[in-house]
């Protein structure tokens, strides 16, 4: 089981399944274990470690987890694991920011997530602007890493 004793499956308001935090959860905690299979292209479900690598999501770690643009959860790709960002209180939604697990996403779709920061249509790390892509740096994979890094000019 890759999800964290303290992390359960419930329906949201809008009808949709999420992960919540059963228990309060401190800041960097691990939520999920990825231990999904690799495979060479992206799903619905897959988070994406390098060009043509993907780990495919289960339902025992990361289906149900939903995106949100000021997300709770970030993904340590060094142990391959979802941290939490902030101390998560029991009851909380647990979210992650797509934008930070996928160069280009199998699935692009219309966040409503609320926040004054919300990109809108998320379609991967790819179509966000230079400044946006900046922003996310602390957040991303090695492979996204090295591609911010190829394109600066200092
Ligand atoms: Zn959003």
């Amino acid at each position: 089981m890759a999800l964290s004793s303290k992390v359960i499956v419930a329906q949201r308001l809008d009808g949709q399944r999420g992960l919540f935090v059963a228990h309060g959860v401190e800041p960097d905690e691990i939520l999920i274990k990825y231990d999904g299979p690799i495979i060479d292209h992206p799903t619905r479900l897959s988070i994406q470690i390098d060009d043509d690598k993907h780990i495919e999501g289960t339902e025992d770690s990361n289906a149900f987890l939903n995106h949100s643009c000021e997300a709770s959860a970030y993904v340590d790709w060094d142990a391959v694991c979802l941290r939490a960002v902030k101390a998560i209180p029991a009851g909380a939604e647990i979210t992650c920011n797509y934008l930070t697990t996928d160069y280009e996403l199998h699935s692009p779709f219309h966040c409503r997530c609320g926040s004054p920061r919300c990109k809108g249509t998320i379609r991967g790390f790819k179509h966000l602007t230079p400044a946006e892509q900046l922003e996310l740096e602390p957040w991303l994979p090695p492979f996204l890493k090295r591609k911010l890094q190829r394109r600066r000019p200092w």
